[in-house]
Parts: structure tokens; sequence; C-alpha cells
């Protein structure tokens, strides 16, 4: 992306021109103010050395564009030229457009990719809008609007090719097209080839350039029409339809008009103002915590397949591509979907895109000619051949271009890690930063190095997403469903979050930083002093050891969480040793991966979760479930499925009695809703048994649990009690369950909320029936390390919490001050109160 660096004599008049840009691109555009001198007596002046650092700031490869305001501004920009690297200087030009006008038109052709010369081509222009609407001529040398632009000149009567397209309607919005709208415009135009013009009356001008559309001056009320021709035409007419119908992005009017002062966010929305307030957008709160720091975008790694890697026979080539384009597509359909559950129809329309990009014939037919021809392997074809596609996307001047090659290269990275089996290498990241994403996949989390990743925002996703569960246990903060938020943050521009809130700053001002940064260093030394007391058991103030054990998603995360204090694993999930690859474990990789985790807890109880997949998580080498499936929530997932698949499930239960041999095991069934599941999978578990005992091989004995987060396991608890060593509850499938509200879908977030009173009953009537069967009733849902709860679920007598590792120490901390008959009677309180919103005042001390 083109950056922009605005050279001025005042710091703060800079700091000013930045924000209105920042604005109205959303902060996307790597925009930098070299701005004052360092004379605090005298502040006003121009420096070469900062207009060389700001132009080092902001150049990414695409140019650098300099606005300057006046005098020694141009002097010391060219200053700064000399002292640049050549190779630096030479993608560096410096602008005679007017400075506000001119940074504004910039930045918005920069942030839909357009290249230096049309970024410096519509800013140089910037100043026929006003010359327009003034009735003046355009300043001399300036370029013309487009087509004409005098109100002299009627509007040709075929201005566009044959074949063109027309969307006529009224501008809704009061403001008519200002810049922001006209902006969005432009912005929403990006995706698209098709040629577009916009014509009021008999006037003509480009829909692609935001001081074009300026000088046509259209109020609200006014009747335009926009003119597309191009492959595309209908679809960006669409586009246009669509942002016409939400006001152009602006409020409605009654808003506007109600006389309250309108600011605009981050996100260039209009919004009433708060004094002082910072420009924070919520997402989800996923994990707790607060970071700050450089934006770096995860997109999946697109590596050349090495030059040894041998081909088999054609036919067989060809075979292995099929399957791969199939599964890539299965995946695809299982996003799309998710994605349109979880952030609307609009958020999902980008894995529709990729999956036509899949299906472009000449794609994956240039493929299939290079195995068939050149007897190339198909990871080796496949590669060649998106590259030089994205390639070729890339040499082109227009910068919606640019975006599909890197969608171009998404999908192809994606067939390639089907053909290859290898995991995602996950996010690349040389310097601490904030980590964005679409969605990050377990492998992704796995991959993580937590010294780099300061904290993570995902586009997608809710707090029990897996990305989410993950960020917990490695103790980074982070923020979920920020939806298009996060999409438009351009990489290096400063994102601050706080995962307990929820909060996202995009750019924050200097004065939020700086309050951002004490708040992070009062949760850095809290979590210090948390860890000073965490091997010590949690006992009550009146003699209660609550237990309290560690969620874990693969071994590596044991020794960690028994450094936080955890007394055991309560919950090892193993459907992560299943996702992001291309088969499934087998059994020796399997027991390896269970002795690994036991090993690490020498002693102490390790609770495997056999298989739960199905839901959310899409498995494509296991077949077609989940895209095939309506509600995939509500079907063949945990133990359904594992009924169904009695291999797979058979390998899993011989691996976990073969690791049992060497270190006691506890053995867990998720989703059990009745008691007639239960005896199946105990019956199969005797049979791999029988099976391990007939070929000699050492097993050892296991205690057998389940997992209660159906409400059916609740009202049969009495049943599923008899025929159970522990309960262990899970309140995020419970929650979601029993309120009917997807876990992961932020717009029912206040529903699928564990506190809820009518899930504390089910977990009430839980414990009840654990107890009058003498088993232990533990809770490995995400609601068991919640600081805030813990009194609560002590009172509701729970015997065990299990969490993520870093919230042990706190949690045992909390467990600690609690006395047994108070948190009792807090319980009874809670269990009366009609909604979560409630129960979390209670807590607070409020209700
Ligand atoms: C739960 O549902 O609470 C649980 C612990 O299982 P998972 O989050 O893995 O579905
Ligand atoms: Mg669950």
């Amino acid at each position: 992306m083109v950056g922009i660096v605005v050279v001025t004599h005042s710091a703060v008049l800079g700091q000013g021109v930045k924000e209105l840009a920042e604005q109205m691109t959303q902060g996307r555009v790597p925009l930098a103010v070299a701005g004052g001198i360092d004379d605090p007596e005298h502040p006003i002046g121009t420096d070469p050395v900062r207009v060389m650092a700001a132009i080092e700031e902001v150049q990414q490869g695409d140019g650098v564009l300099v606005l300057m305001d006046l005098g020694s501004a141009l002097m010391s920009a060219e200053t700064a030229l000399d002292l640049l690297p050549p190779e630096v200087a030479a993608q560096v030009r410096l602008c005679a457009a007017p400075l506000v006008e001119g940074v504004m038109a910039a930045a918005v052709q920069a942030s839909i990719g357009a290249d230096l010369e049309t970024v410096a081509r519509e800013a140089e222009s910037a100043l026929a809008a006003k010359a327009e609407l003034l009735g003046m001529a355009p300043p001399q040398g300036e370029a013309a609007p487009d087509v004409a632009p005098d109100a002299a000149s009627p509007v040709p009567p075929a201005p566009i090719v044959a074949g063109g397209q027309e969307l006529t309607l009224v501008v809704p919005n009061r403001l008519g097209l200002h810049a922001r709208p006209a902006a969005r415009i432009v912005t929403a135009l990006g995706p698209f080839v098709a040629d577009v013009h916009l014509v009021r009356g008999d006037r003509v001008v480009s829909a692609r350039s935001v001081n074009r559309i300026a000088t046509l001056a259209v109020r609200g009320g006014d009747t335009v029409t926009f003119r597309a021709t191009g492959a595309d035409a209908a679809h960006a007419l669409k586009a246009l339809a669509d942002l016409a119908a939400e006001n152009f992005g602006d409020l409605p009017d009654a808003a506007m008009s109600s006389g309250k002062s309108i600011t605009a966010g981050p996100d260039g929305q209009g919004k009433p103002a708060a004094a002082g307030a910072p420009a924070a957008r919520g997402g989800v709160p996923a994990s707790p915590g607060i970071a700050m720091g450089p934006a770096v975008w995860h997109r999946p790694a697109f590596d050349a397949p090495p030059p040894s890697l041998v081909a088999g026979d054609p036919d067989s080539e060809a075979a292995r591509l099929e399957a791969a384009l199939d599964a890539a597509r299965k995946e695809l359909a299982a996003l799309e979907r998710r994605t349109a559950a979880m952030a609307g129809k609009q958020e999902a329309e980008i894995f529709v895109m990729h999956r036509l990009l899949l299906d472009d014939a000449t794609i994956a037919g240039d493929a299939r000619q290079r195995i068939a021809e050149r007897h190339e392997p198909a990871e080796a074809a496949w590669y060649a051949v998106i590259d030089l596609a994205a390639e070729s996307f890339r040499q082109l001047p227009e910068g919606y271009m640019r975006e599909r090659a890197a969608d171009l290269v998404d999908v192809g990275a994606r067939v390639l890690r089907l053909l290859t089996g290898a995991p995602p290498s996950g996010p690349r990241l040389d310097r601490p930063s904030v980590l964005l994403a679409a969605d990050l996949g377990p492998s992704d989390m796995a991959h993580l190095d937590p010294a780099l990743v300061l904290g993570i925002v995902t586009a997608q996703g809710g707090a029990t997403s897996h990305a989410a569960i993950l960020a917990r246990s490695m103790g980074i903060p982070a923020v979920a469903g920020a939806g298009a938020l996060a999409a438009n943050v351009a990489d290096g521009v400063t994102v601050a979050l706080d995962g307990s809130t929820g909060e996202v700053w995009i750019a924050p001002a200097p004065d939020v930083r700086a309050s951002i940064e004490s708040r992070r260093a009062a949760w850095l030394a809290a979590r210090e002093a948390a860890l000073a007391g965490a091997a010590r058991p949690a006992v009550t103030t009146d003699g209660r050891h609550v237990h309290v054990h560690a969620n874990i998603g693969a071994p590596a995360d044991a020794p960690p969480a028994l450094k936080n204090g955890a007394e055991g694993v309560g919950l090892f999930r193993t459907e992560f040793l299943f996702l992001d690859r291309a088969a499934a474990p087998d059994e020796e990789e399997q027991r390896a991966a269970y002795v690994a985790a036991a090993a690490a807890m020498p002693g102490l109880p390790v609770v495997v979760r056999t298989l739960d997949i199905g839901g959310d998580k899409p498995v494509p080498y296991l077949g077609d479930f989940a895209a095939g499936e309506d509600n995939p929530f509500l079907g063949l997932r945990g133990i359904r499925f594992c009924l169904a698949r009695r291999e797979l499930f058979l390998t899993q239960l011989r691996a976990l009695l073969r690791a049992a041999a060497e270190h006691p095991l506890r053995v867990m069934f998720p989703m059990v809703a009745h008691p007639g599941e239960l005896a199946a999978a105990k019956a199969m578990l005797e049979e791999a048994r029988a099976a391990l005992a007939a070929e000699g091989l050492p097993h050892g004995p296991v205690e057998v649990g389940i997992m209660v987060e159906v409400p059916a396991a609740v009202a049969l608890a009495d049943q599923l009690a008899r025929e159970s060593a522990f309960f262990s509850i899970g309140t995020n499938d419970l929650a979601q369950y029993v309120m009917a509200a997807d876990r992961g879908n932020a717009a029912v977030a206040d529903l699928s909320d564990a506190l809820h009173p009518a899930v504390l009953r089910m977990v009430r009537d839980t414990v009840a029936a654990g107890n009058a069967a003498g088993i232990p009733v533990a809770m490995c849902g995400e609601l068991a390390g919640s600081a805030e709860a813990i009194p609560l679920l002590v009172g509701l007598g729970l015997d065990e919490l299990s969490m993520n590792g870093p919230a042990i120490p706190r949690a045992k901390d909390v467990v600690r001050g609690c006395d047994m008959a108070a948190c009792a009677k807090l319980a009874e309180r809670a269990l009366e109160l009609p909604d979560a919103a409630a129960v979390r005042r209670l807590l607070k001390g409020g209700g």
C-alpha cells in the first residue's frame, strides 16, 4: 500500500490532518506526520530528519507520497530525499497538492490499493472540488474532472459503452455525498473492475474519485445515477445499492438533526461524542489482559514446495489435486456458513469469492495440464499456477487487482496445505505485535510465540471459540468477533486492546496510549503477584479443599499449567490433535501424546476427553458431516460422531488404554445425552481392551466419567451418575443448549452466558445428583476460570474447577478467600435472579 507523509510546521496541525485521514480510511493507510521541530521553546518549523524517519516508517514497497504545507517544508522534504538510501528515495514522490484536501484524497485512494501514480494524481486534483463549488475554474495545472465537468456541458448521450447498467436513486442521507460518503463509494468499488460513473443532472464524473464526486455537490434528496460497464458491473451496482440502503454510512437523519454533537469513530461512522472518550470499539472479551503494539495480519503461508519433491504417476497426482480441491471447497463452505452465522452474510462473502477462485477453470486446468504434460507433483503444479496468476495480478496498476492477488494466494495456500498435509506454519512475527486475523485455528495458535504476540484481535469468533480458549491458556490478551473493525486495519498501525472488556483502539491518540500503557503495567503486576502463591492448595477459610485443575489442548500445555499451580489436568481436549492436518493421528501418535501429557503431571490426575469434533470444527478428512448438516451443533458431534465412526473411536480408545499402562488416566466422554450412549461407549472401551489383551499389548485401568453439557444429561443425571466415576460440567455447551443461543454468535452472547440462572440451576442439579451417588463433580467450562464467578461456584458445591493455566493462580487466591456458608448464601440468591446481568451485579456486590 502507498504510504503518506505529512510535513507541517506544526505538530498539532499534522496530528489533526492525520486523525481526519484515519477517520476516512479506518486507519488502513500507513500515514506518518513530520511536524514541528525538536525545540520546546520554538516548536514551529520543519526538520529533514523527522521527514526521513516518517518516510521510513510508512514505506511498504509501494511508494510514499509526501505532502507539505509551505515554505521550508518543501526544502526539508527535498533534503530528506538526499538523506535516504537512493533505492528508498526513488520510491518517494513529493506532491504539490494542498495539504488537507490532498492528504484526504490521497489516503482514500491509497486505502483501496491504488498505485503511487494514481494516489498522486488524485491528491493533485484535490482543489478541483472546492473550485467547482465556489464557481471558479480549477487551478492551473490541475486535472479537469474527467467527463463533462462543466455545468454548461450536457452529459453526452452515450458516455459509456453499450451494455452498461444503471442504478438511479434518491440520496437518502441529509448531508448528501460529502467527503466521507464519497470515500465509502470509492472504497465499495475497490474490489470491482467495472468502470463506474456518477451522474447528477447533466454532469457525469468518475465514481472512483472522491474529488470528482465532490464536484457534483450532491445533497440529500437529490436524484443521482450510477452507470457501470464491465464484467462485474451488476455486482458493483449491487454494492452501491447496499451502501445507499445504509444511508451511505451516515447516521440516520433523526440522530443527525437531534442537535447532539457528532464525531467520527475509527470506522468513520458518526456517533455521539463523549468528551475525552477514547475511540474504542467493541468485540467480545476473549482473554483477559491489556496489550498495545503494531498490527500484523496473519495470512496463511504460501511457500514453494521443495524441488526434491518426487511426482507419482500423472493420474495419481491429478487425483491428489482433485481431492485437495474438493477438501478446500468443503472447508470454505463450512467457514462461509459459520461466518454467516456468527458475523453476518456480508462478512461471509469473502469465502464465496474464494470458492469462485478455486473453481476458476483456467487455474485448475493449468495445474492439471502441468501434471499431465510436465509430470510435476501436484504441489509443484498448483504452486506454480497460483504464483504465476498472482504475480500477473500484482503487475496490474489497479489496486483492486492486487487485492485479488492476496485472495488467490490465500486460496492457493489452503489447497497446498491440504496437499502436503502440513499443519499451518502459524503467524510469522519478527517483533512484538498485535496479531490480527479473520480467525485462528488451533494449529495457528499452537505456533504462536507468546513473547512476540502481545495480543490478538480476530474478526470472527466468540469467547468460547477454540482460538479464544487457547489464547486464555497461553495468557495472551484477546478480543474476538471484532468484525469489520479488524478487517480494515493495515499492518503497522498501532492497535490496542483490553481482553477483559472487549475494547479495541485503532491508532489511539497519545493521551489514550498513555492510559492504556499504565493499565497494562497494572495488569502485568497483578499477574506476577498471583503467581507467587500458585503452588499452595486452594482451601477455603473453613477448610474445604477445592481442586484446581488445568484445561489443555496439547501435551505442551501441561508443564506451564503445572507451573501455574495446576493440581492435575481436568480436561485434555484431544480433538486438537486431529485438527488442521490431512489425516487422523494413528494409535501410536495418540498414545505418545497421552503419555506425554500424563508424564508432565507426575502423580496427579489427568482427564483425557475423547474426540469432540463436529459443530463448528470442520475436519475434512473425516468426511463431509459438518458441511452436510443444517445444524452442526445439533448434529453428529462428540460421542455421537465417535459411536458412528467405530474404527476411529476404537483407535483412540486403544491409545488411551495403552497410555494408561504407563500413567494412570481418566477417560471422559463428551456430549453424552443419555445412558444408552454412555453404555455404548463403555462397551467399545471394553472391546478395545479385549483386543489389546488378545494382541498381548500392555494396557492399564481407566476411570470413566462424562461431560455434563447437554440438558438431557442434567435431567438424567441420577441415572448417569450410577454409571460414571465422575462428572465434569461443560458450561460452554450447556449454556448454549439450555439457552438455545449459539456459543460463537456474538449477537446472542448475553443469552449464552453461563452465569444465567437457568444454567446455574442445571449446575445445582448436577452437583446434587453427583453428591447423591458419591461421585465428584467438576466444572471445566470457561466459567470455572472466571475469578468473579468462583465464590458462586464454590457455593454451588463443585469439588473441582478446571481452567486455562494462566487463570489458576488467581482462581486459587479467590478460593482461599471463600467461606463456605457465605458462598452457599450467595449461590442461593443467584439462583433466584432472572438473568445473567443480575447475577453479575450480585457478584460485583451490587445486587
Ligand atoms: C464445554 O462445553 O464447556 C467444554 C468444556 O467443552 P468444549 O468447550 O471443548 O466444547
Ligand atoms: Mg463442550
